[in-house]
């Protein structure tokens, strides 16, 4: 962009929002054009240098539309941002253009029996507080839901808590609807539902930004947040999975550690007093903790200790992508990948990980509830080797039947969206985004497969 089409952009988006609604200085324009892509030392290095040109603080829908009028009539980028903690650089201007920032889109617009509808900048703790206050509960929230917002989890996230009993964000009916602006020549607000809803999940905001979601609730329930270890990483694992099937047991959160882990972990807070041993990480329902109890011990666990629900470090603050960041903080030359196991062969797949990298590899995973049926989410971490390190772990990985998405790319089609389902994806792209203008350079089908489904 020239400097003065830059200049004529700032101006109208100044008249539009107010002097407090629009962000040049290169503090915040650096601040607010970052994610968790440090993760990645790929990205780490790639992406260090983006920065968009400016931020916008849109306040309602027709802040937001004004705001895609006008990055419409001037061919300006526009990149969606939550709380930035996405990974793979998923919220990051890679060609400049505007950041608009949606967390002043904060409120909570209704709640009703059985569901709750929110703007999108909301904040994920704040709407499981506000659902917890009706009596309900949010069915799936990240572990960083406490600063990240519905619609980055909406269209940068896959699961995280609540997953071992509602699997991925983009199954059944986890979520309704959807209020999205669109980048078309008339920008314009539409509502959408059922499958074209699941089309613009985990899509980057690449096909429109989200202004409002409507989320199912479940009854709420009284969860206990609790440790237990095991004497082997197999023993850990069957317990897992057995607890996952178990429907009468209510579950939020089933994590497993390999025991080299806890060392990593215990500088937190002392979770497993044996280091030798694995730990399971679990929310589950106060009412079921002897059934719990009961079948721990069938595979050798016992029980360490319980933690608090709402001081930190949490249960939760041990799971999914925390993992990473615990190891990177203990050495930053950690990485990682996110893998699939196959249920039927995970003694197997962990057993061949092993023999060819040793201890080399550590394994964590999330046994979650896919489709119907248990699944394991795994993440791999390792001390980065290289990208050639890397590309052979991935193809080895791939030979054994492991699927993983790769968190070294800045590719929707590389991340986490593990149906794989990209022809809506493209579709909704071609027909919301006609000219790129959403987060360009994410979605990479988008330039291949759009002459195909327009
Ligand atoms: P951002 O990072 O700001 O944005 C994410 C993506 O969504 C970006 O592409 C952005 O452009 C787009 N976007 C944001 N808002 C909108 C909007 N209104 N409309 C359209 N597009 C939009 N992810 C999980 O799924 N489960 C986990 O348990 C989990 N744990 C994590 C733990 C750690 C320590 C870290 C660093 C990340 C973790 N993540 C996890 C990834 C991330 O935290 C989640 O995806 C989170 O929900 C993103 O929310 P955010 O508001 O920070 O989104």
């Amino acid at each position: 962009m020239t400097t003065n089409s830059l200049a004529a952009v700032i101006d109208e988006l100044t008249a539009l929002l107010g002097a407090d609604g629009i962000a040049i200085d290169a503090e915040r324009r650096q601040r607010l054009s970052r994610d968790f892509y440090w993760f990645s030392p790929i990205l780490e290095v790639e992406l260090k240098d983006v920065i968009a040109d400016a931020i916008v603080f849109p306040r309602s829908d027709d802040d937001l539309l004004g705001v895609m009028r006008i990055a419409r009539r001037h061919g300006v980028p526009l990149t969606a941002r939550g709380a930035g903690t996405g990974n793979y650089g998923q919220a990051m201007p890679l060609g400049g253009g505007i950041v608009v920032d949606l967390t002043r889109m904060n409120r909570v617009l209704e709640i009703g029996d059985g569901w709750l509808r929110a703007q999108a900048g909301a904040r994920m703790g704040a709407l499981e507080d506000a659902a917890r206050a009706s009596g309900q509960e949010l069915r799936l929230m990240p572990s960083t839901f406490e600063k990240s917002t519905i619609g980055g989890f909406l269209c940068g996230g896959a699961g995280g808590i609540g997953s071992a009993t509602y699997g991925w964000l983009w199954e059944g009916d986890n979520v309704h609807a959807a209020r999205l602006a669109t980048a078309e020549t008339e920008p314009r607000l539409i509502d959408l539902q059922g499958e074209d809803v699941a089309a613009v999940l985990h899509s980057y905001g690449g096909c429109g930004i989200l202004a409002d979601v409507t989320v199912p609730l479940a009854p709420r329930t009284d969860w206990a947040h609790v440790v237990y270890s095991f004497p082997t990483l197999a023993a850990a694992c069957d317990f897992a999975r057995e607890l996952t099937a178990d429907t009468r047991i209510a579950k939020r959160l089933v994590s497993i550690s390999e025991a080299t882990i806890v060392p990593l972990f215990n500088g937190a807070i002392p979770l497993v007093t044996d280091e030798s041993r694995h730990p399971a990480l679990l929310i589950v329902g106060r009412e079921h903790l002897n059934a719990v109890g009961t079948l721990t011990a069938r595979f050798g666990g016992v029980f360490e200790r319980a933690l608090s629900e709402s001081r930190h470090p949490t249960v939760s603050d041990f799971s999914y992508n925390h993992v990473t960041l615990w190891a990177k903080k203990a050495d930053p030359a950690y990485t990682y990948l996110q893998a699939s196991f196959d249920i039927a062969r995970m003694h197997e797949q962990v057993a061949l990980v092993k023999e060819r990298y040793g201890a080399t590899i550590i394994h964590h995973f999330e046994f979650i509830r896919s489709g119907g049926a248990v699944a394991m989410g795994g993440l791999l971490l390792w001390k980065f080797e290289g990208a050639a390190h890397l590309e052979e772990l991935m193809r080895f990985l791939g030979e054994i039947g492991v699927w993983v998405s790769n968190p070294h790319t800045v590719l929707v089609e590389g991340g986490t969206r593990r149906d794989q389902r990209w022809e809506p994806l493209y579709r909704a792209k071609a027909a919301y985004d006609p000219d790129g203008l959403l987060n360009p350079g994410k979605v990479y089908g988008s330039h291949r497969e759009l002459a195909k489904v327009t």
